[in-house]
């Protein structure tokens, strides 16, 4: 399989080469050649196979040979290896929970998979990796975890001074070893954009293979598409709608994918907090891109959602297409509070403020539609999103791995949004 560049000025690179980039060189992102079709009925064979299996099946036509079935088949199963249930919430929304992993986010999938196969594809050169990302909260902890203790490569974490919620930081900063927390006195748009001038920095590059994490990287986004086929696995009904709350718009991509390959979706909804880009251009047709503004969902703060251009691309750049695939809603924090505060009080479910925008986006789309059920979903534990426990007034139940962490003392290096000094501490470490 060979990526091509969505701005179509970069050749076409091999999977090797689009993992150990990230990013073409023309500044778009990397999109498959052809998107794998599922062998007919495979949908109805789900219920036979394991986790590992599907996972397998589903990446091994994008991975193209270039890593051998055997270690493919390996990498897969340390990616999937917790649960993923499709829980009910009522007769017609069930809520599909991603944060069963070592970091409770559904990015533990994306970057255990990565970092797995950089290790694989990296061996072959004697150069250090050198991974960058930046992170609202969630995908720093995921990468810092998946990449933490791999031999040659120096993990460098950017992330907004007070915005991630403190499991967050936590996870960020107690690692050590090869991960490097930083923190920067600005928003998740100045993080990225400070990512960004690393990445394609020339000196950097000079001196080691950079490579970004977020969900840009074709080994992060890809394997995302997993858990929608465990919970059609478990689906029983009418194909679903299906309520992915979103920021980056990786995750949501990665479900359309597996609609275009053939897997059954009804409808997928894009459940955005106020950070309405994606609603605005669907109803209007003009893309806007704004500074974020800040909100109780912040992973999902994103003014100019980078993956986006790859739903557009999946669809040729047929917005008609895409708005019969998918509708887009802006929920807000009020509604959000409504939601988590009704949740808990009618169903006992805690539910995290990304959850909720997903929940009630759902019930707002199936509201008229008699026949219509769903899923959403639920992207992270709520024990990381320190308002969860203030809008409930009750204390959250600790996963063993938060109570080890409140013990732990994390280190961290602050500095102001400045790329010369991020460059020369970063330097030091490569
Ligand atoms: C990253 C994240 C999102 C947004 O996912 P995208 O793929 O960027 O759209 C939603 N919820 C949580 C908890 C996240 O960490």
């Amino acid at each position: 399989m060979h990526y091509f560049s969505t701005n179509g000025r970069s050749r076409a690179v091999s999977f090797r080469e689009a993992v150990l980039t990230g990013q073409p060189v023309d500044g778009g992102l990397y999109f498959p050649a052809e998107i794998a079709r599922l062998p007919r009925g495979y949908e109805k064979s789900l219920g036979s196979k394991s986790r590992e299996q599907i996972a397998f099946d589903v990446i091994r036509p994008y991975v193209g040979g270039e890593i051998d079935d055997i270690r493919l088949f390996e990498i897969c199963s340390e990616a999937v290896a917790f649960p993923f249930p499709l829980i009910r919430m009522t007769d017609r929304t069930y809520v599909l929970e991603l944060f069963h992993g070592p970091t409770l986010a559904f990015k533990d999938v994306g970057a255990r998979f990565m970092s797995r196969c950089i290790g694989e594809l990296g061996t072959m050169s004697d150069r250090q990796m050198l991974v960058v990302v930046a992170t609202s909260g969630d995908t720093g902890g995921a990468v810092a975890a998946g990449f933490h203790g791999s031999i040659g490569v120096q993990v460098v974490v950017l992330f907004p001074k007070g915005k991630v919620s403190r499991v967050q930081e936590l996870q960020l900063t107690t690692l050590g070893g090869n991960v490097l927390g930083i923190e920067v006195d600005g928003d998740f748009d100045e993080c990225q954009a400070l990512a960004k001038r690393l990445l394609s920095d020339p000196e950097i590059r000079e001196r080691a293979n950079v490579t970004s994490a977020n969900s840009i990287n074709i080994a992060r986004w890809l394997p995302q598409q997993f858990y929608y086929f465990f919970a059609f696995r478990e689906w029983d009904g009418p194909p679903p709608v299906i309520s992915v709350p979103s920021g980056n718009f990786g995750n949501l991509a990665a479900g359309v994918l597996t609609s275009l390959s053939g897997l059954p979706a009804s409808r997928f909804i894009a459940a955005c907090n106020a950070n309405d880009v994606i609603p605005e251009f669907l109803a209007s047709g003009v893309y806007r891109p704004r500074p974020s503004v800040p909100t109780l969902s912040n992973a999902m703060d994103v003014g100019d959602p980078s993956n986006f251009v790859r739903l557009l691309k999946s669809v040729n750049y047929e917005v008609g297409d895409l708005r019969r695939m998918m509708d887009a809603v802006s929920i807000t924090d009020e509604e959000t509070i409504r939601t988590i505060r009704e949740a808990y009080d009618d169903l006992g479910y805690v539910l995290d403020p990304h959850g909720a925008v997903g929940y009630r986006a759902l019930q707002r789309s199936i509201e008229g539609l008699s026949d219509a059920a769903g899923y959403f979903l639920e992207t992270a534990h709520p024990v990381k999103f320190d308002s969860v426990s203030e809008i409930l007034a009750v204390p959250p139940d600790l996963p063993p791995s938060v109570s080890e962490l409140f013990g732990r003392t994390g280190h961290k290096i602050e500095i102001p949004v400045d790329y010369e000094i991020l460059r020369s501490i970063v330097t030091e470490r490569i």
